[in-house]
């Protein structure tokens, strides 16, 4: 009788050395935080330079950007606030 003793591969696809490399997925995902200043120095560190190495990203972070700008920026001339109606 034989018996096959058959190795498991363990196909680990992980890049080299152990720190973490911000992806274009962790990058899109935390840009809003990092616009808005709520990530470790760190953190937004590891974001300005996959930003500026990946113009994809950077694509979002403008977009991003002016979403923001808009957002935080009070609309001058229209000062109504919305009166809450008693019945
Ligand atoms: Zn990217």
């Amino acid at each position: 009788m034989k018996c096959t003793t058959t190795s498991v591969h363990r196909t680990s696809a992980r890049g080299h050395g152990g720190t973490a490399v911000m992806s274009c997925r962790d990058t899109i995902h935390l840009i809003c935080w990092y616009l808005e200043g709520r990530l470790s120095p760190p953190v937004a560190n590891e974001i300005k330079r996959h930003l500026d190495s990946c113009s994809d990203c950077h694509m979002v972070l403008d977009a991003a950007m002016s979403t923001l700008d808009r957002y935080f920026t009070p609309v001058k001339g229209s000062d109504e606030e919305p009166a809450p109606q008693a019945a």
